[in-house]
């Protein structure tokens, strides 16, 4: 099986002057490399079951490999391409990482403890193109996707933080960038980590959050409809929604709808649909009427997002009475109305907060690109 986050350990690799892209191209893979030093295929699985399910960080540490083959791969590979640069913890159990990727770019992902899950929100680029308004992670536009080896790389650094006796249980593509376009990278991570002999998450555990791009979505239909799908809305009408997601105006609701539509038809499975509620702008009991019209008795699940305050932005929440008479609309209408309670506020762990305080504070972190 490919291990994308095993990177060749080249002299170019070395001085740091290749991209991580460029250094993966002649790894398909390790499988070769096997075969190449006569060793057998199998290997290739004992060595993925340490590294994502017994967590190992060094080749070393694979026990049952013999020694020669052990040093071998530590001379030849490294599994880290990132560092951590940041650890936050907050007393609610939520951990949050920046991570330093091989070139200086920095992202951000989060543990997050309730109850017995242990969910993990990941990355899928530097930045962002989509340009919502309130969010942090696209103030500065995009720098680049990621590669399957760092979407991967966040899985094992969130995984290291459990005692052994924990695992991941669900995975969320929440965190900076637009899934949707980063699909080429982001779906072979996704394969990997439901991989029984390693991480074992599966697909119905995997939510991917997208601000809504049709091709996106129908692409993803067509490749693999077994994930959880969450739109973000925001608004219920185009010219608002586009205010707040200018991505809208070359999308509009009518064609999300109608990809959201063929996704649940495909995967049999209810929708969510997120709205962060933001104060005097999104929030009254016409918007919420709104929504109900376009939700339009689908068997749906609206996600409420309290706003995070991102240092720059006007942006508030709304009063906890503009709250209430909105939810009550959508609840009167029969919508099932879920309101995700707000964790590691005090870590930043809302997406691409982090990265830009630490930007702010760090002039040398500021993008190269
Ligand atoms: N680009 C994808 C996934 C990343 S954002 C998407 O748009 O869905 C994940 C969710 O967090 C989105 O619904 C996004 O709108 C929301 N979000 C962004 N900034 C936020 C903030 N400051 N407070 C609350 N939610 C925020």
């Amino acid at each position: 099986m490919l291990l994308p986050q095993i990177i060749p350990q080249t002299p170019a690799d070395a001085t740091g002057s290749q991209t991580l892209e460029h250094i993966l191209e002649p790894t398909s893979g390790l499988a070769l490399w096997l075969t190449s030093h006569r060793q057998p295929a199998w290997r290739g699985k004992a060595i993925d079951r340490w590294l994502f399910a017994r967590r190992s960080q060094t080749f070393a540490d694979m026990t049952d490999l013999p020694l020669e083959l052990r040093s071998q791969l530590e001379a030849s590979y490294r599994i880290w391409t990132t560092s951590i640069v940041k650890h936050n913890s907050s007393e609610d159990g939520t951990e949050k990482l920046l991570l330093q990727l091989h070139d200086g770019e920095r992202i951000e992902c989060v543990l997050l403890r309730e109850q017995e899950r242990r969910t993990v929100c990941i990355s899928s680029q530097v930045g962002c193109a989509m340009g919502c308004v309130f969010c942090a992670s696209g103030i500065d536009g995009v720098v680049r996707n990621l590669t399957t080896g760092e979407i991967l790389e966040q899985l094992l650094r969130l995984a290291h933080l459990l005692p052994a006796t924990e695992r991941i249980s669900h995975i969320v593509v929440m965190g900076m960038g637009e899934p949707l376009a980063n699909l080429d990278r982001l779906l072979p991570a996704l394969a990997t980590a439901q991989n029984p002999d390693g991480l074992g998450i599966s697909q119905r555990r995997i939510t991917v959050s997208t601000v809504g791009l049709p091709k996106g979505i129908d692409r993803l239909c067509a490749d693999n409809p077994g994930y959880h799908l969450a739109v973000s809305l925001h608004a219920a009408e185009d010219r608002l929604r586009t205010q707040l997601v200018p991505i809208n105006k070359s999308t509009g609701l009518a064609e999300i709808m109608a990809s959201a539509d063929r996704y649940w038809e495909a995967s049999g499975r209810r929708l969510t649909f997120e709205y962060v509620l933001l104060g005097d702008v999104n929030d009254s009991t016409d918007h919420a009427h709104k929504l109900v019209r376009l939700l339009g008795g689908r068997a749906a699940l609206v996600n409420v997002i309290p706003y995070n305050t991102v240092a720059g932005l006007t942006y508030r929440e709304p009063t906890p009475h503009a709250r209430e008479r909105f939810l009550e609309v959508l609840r009167a209408a029969g919508v099932n109305v879920q309101v995700r309670r707000r964790k590691g506020a005090r870590i930043d762990a809302a997406c691409g907060q982090l990265r830009r305080i630490a930007m702010q504070s760090d002039p040398l972190s500021q993008p190269t690109q």
